[in-house]
């Protein structure tokens, strides 16, 4: 067995793993994610494929984020046939942002081609996380949730050696992927609505961990959900009761629009329960989403916010969440069902609308609503473009940030305006609240991702840690933190053999070492380590031979 990482080696964008199992003739991918960014990193997507997409027999997909998916449509028009393995919801949602991707000018694929992707739900009947499922002979997979965004799930591919066990039974070995690492954990689902990720995968041989915020340990205060609910609150409070004037939510399509909806049932739950609460005796609090695709999203909420495993537990659905916000997995799914058929919902001291139509109708509900929910998160295209520009100008109104905005973005031009108290900004409020949303958890539960086994230690092994999909600040950061916990040598903890940052050569994970050698910079490297030089040295040696 072989891997190969193809893309997220440099940078968190095109996630995309190469698997080779010779025994089998088998090939498969984990993920085929789309390049996102910069002009030179977009380039990417028109690049060659390393790999023949006839020779592919599965792509296994960890989540429908873009950057996962995005390129599956041009995988099937060069000539992929297999079938694509996700969750029920990861498909239905990747068929969407996928159609939305589609009608972009700059993708080299058409509707047609993602019509033509074949789909393999893993959790259509008896499902439980974990469950085996076969690939070939000797090679299988197994999918565990992770609470990323809805539908998300950990990949791990098990396949047979040559060597046997004690009764002589052929030994397995395993690489699991983690795909994008969300942040709930069982002491703390402080996000809206996913459970916690269960993740430890105590027999793994290797370990791919992705790196996003390696390099970053958040805030505590920030993993609280009370607090993210008071800050809310407060600019419900300040705007809408205070100052007459409105709330702009720029917001993703995809889990965050629909986490954001969830938050205000909970505000409108709680101001119920108050002996004087801010709205409800006056008038509901009115919401408005203007987003087709967040609508259309919401309908696929519906459908697996409330789904069940075999258990007879919640497949996704938070735990907590029922008691924040005064209705079961059920009543929720139902509030999503009508907000994706286009229905407006009516909650005692909350109505939610779905806007549909350009910026007339937005401006329609700029008129009637207290909160507008619009994306594209960014605000450079859809209607969060529109009604920055609106609702931007005016110091009534407030904007709340509740995600990435990459610099110069609109959103992120809007806002370093705003918090600069150098600058003559005159218009709307803002409030940032994305540290409160990532979907992505940083460098502590990175860790805990890697360490905690959750008891499970009697099937341990030692593993061999792959890290990806990060900056290079982040790898490294994070690499040196895994060597220093490993250092500690907790007795519950992983044991790590090697921690390796992914990168484009063939490794073989049967022999534990690299196909075609070391590459070049880790020979000088080792190099250097040898002869006892610094960069600095060598740097001069460079200098002095030119
Ligand atoms: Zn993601
Ligand atoms: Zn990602």
């Amino acid at each position: 067995m072989k891997v190969k990482f193809v893309g997220a080696i440099d940078g968190v964008t095109g996630s995309c793993s190469w698997l080779k199992h010779e025994a089998s003739n088998t090939q498969l991918l984990v993920d085929c994610g789309m390049h996102q960014g910069t002009h030179d990193t977009q380039f990417k997507n028109h690049e060659r494929f390393p790999f023949r997409p006839a020779e592919i027999k599965y792509v296994l997909l960890t989540h429908a984020h873009i950057d996962h998916c995005g390129l599956l449509p041009r995988l099937v028009k060069e000539g992929f046939r297999g079938h694509v393995y996700c969750t029920s919801a990861t498909r239905d949602v990747a068929k969407l942002l996928l159609a939305d991707s589609a009608r972009q000018q700059n993708n080299d694929y058409k509707q047609h081609h993602v019509d033509q992707i074949k789909w393999h739900a893993i959790d259509q009947d008896d499902f439980s996380w974990r469950k085996m499922l076969r690939l070939a002979d000797g090679l299988s997979v197994n999918f565990m949730r992770s609470s990323h965004v809805l539908g998300a799930a950990m990949v791990s591919v098990a396949w047979q050696t040559s060597e046997t066990d004690g009764s002589g039974k052929p030994l397995l070995k395993s690489i699991c992927f983690s795909g994008d690492i969300g942040c709930q954990d069982k002491t703390n689902c402080y996000l809206p609505l996913m459970k916690d990720g269960f993740e430890p995968f105590p027999n793994a041989d290797y370990l791919v961990v992705e790196s996003t915020y390696g390099a970053t340990v958040r805030n505590p205060e920030h993993k609280v959900a009370q607090n993210r609910l008071a800050a809310l609150s407060d600019a419900v409070e300040r705007t809408v009761f205070g100052k007459g004037g409105k709330i702009f939510i720029p917001s993703f399509s995809f889990h965050r629009a629909q986490e954001i909806i969830t938050d205000f049932i909970w505000l409108a739950e709680e101001e119920a329960s108050e002996i004087e609460p801010m709205f409800h005796e006056r008038r509901p609090l009115r919401v408005a989403l203007h987003s087709a695709l967040a609508t259309k999203l919401c309908k696929v909420f519906g459908k697996y916010l409330s789904a069940r495993i075999s258990s007879g537990k919640y497949q996704y659905l938070n735990n907590e969440l029922p008691e924040r916000i005064g209705m079961n997995g059920d009543q929720l799914a139902k509030v999503f069902t009508e907000l994706g058929a286009g229905r407006k919902v009516a909650l005692p001291g909350l109505e939610v609308e779905p806007v549909s139509g350009g910026s007339q109708d937005g401006d329609r509900a700029s008129d009637w609503a207290d909160v507008i929910i619009a994306s594209a998160g960014m605000c450079d295209h859809g209607p969060a473009k529109h009604h920055l520009e609106e609702l931007g100008k005016d110091s009534k109104n407030t904007l709340i940030t509740t995600g990435f905005m990459s610099a110069g973005s609109a959103g992120k031009r809007f806002i370093s305006k705003a918090l600069d108290p150098m600058s003559d900004h005159t218009g709307a409020d803002v409030v940032e609240m994305s540290h409160y949303y990532s979907a992505h958890g940083d460098q502590t539960k990175l860790l805990d991702h890697i360490f905690n086994l959750e008891g499970y230690t009697a099937s341990m092994r030692e593993t061999v840690i792959f890290i990806n999909h990060g900056e290079d600040n982040g790898k490294t950061a994070f690499k040196e933190a895994i060597a220093n916990r490993a250092r500690e040598i907790k007795p519950n903890d992983r044991r790590i053999s090697e921690i390796q940052l992914a990168n484009g050569q063939w490794f073989n994970l049967d022999t534990g070492r690299y196909e075609d050698g070391p590459r070049p910079e880790e020979e000088l490297k080792k190099a250097m380590l040898e002869k006892g030089l610094s960069a600095d040295d060598v740097k001069k040696l460079i200098e002095h031979v030119s």
